[in-house]
């Protein structure tokens, strides 16, 4: 006999070769082929709240061993990945650290060469920063002053 991997077997009892029982309702299931394909919608329409959590256990293995089908955790760290790939495009917000860098070193510019404060609005400097640190997010010249 096999070894029992799949989580599966969390909710259901082996009874023989072509059956299993339920260990929630104690309904046995027949297995056709021996897969798991009907404990496991038996679980997703009778036990719901089972099935989630089965869904994510069998995730959390797949993941080290076999990523493949879409499971409802699957497409919630899908959706994840994608707020990422927003937030790149994203400016900085003040407190991020380059952008203070940055912030600090534009006022020393000014300072040290004795700039107008209307410098920083000037599009040549805006186009440079941009080009530099797309992120990063120009103050108005009244953060400098
Ligand atoms: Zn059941």
């Amino acid at each position: 006999m096999k070894p029992k991997s799949s989580v599966i077997w969390n909710y259901f009892n082996e009874v023989s070769g072509n059956t299993a029982k339920c260990k929630l309702c104690q309904k046995i299931y027949s297995r056709k082929g021996g897969t798991t394909t009907s404990l496991k919608s038996h679980l997703k329409f009778v036990h719901t709240t089972e099935f989630e959590e089965f869904a994510k256990l069998e995730t959390e293995k797949k993941d080290t061993v076999q990523p493949s089908t879409s499971t409802p955790v699957q497409e919630v760290r899908k959706q994840i990945t994608l707020k990422d790939t927003l937030m790149k495009n994203q400016k900085w917000c003040s407190s991020n650290p380059k952008s203070i860098e940055i912030d600090k070193l534009i006022s020393e510019m000014i300072s040290l060469q004795d700039l107008p404060f209307t410098f920083v609005k000037g599009i040549g400097f805006r186009r440079l920063t941009h080009f530099i640190a797309p992120n990063y997010q120009l103050r108005g010249r009244h953060f400098f002053c």
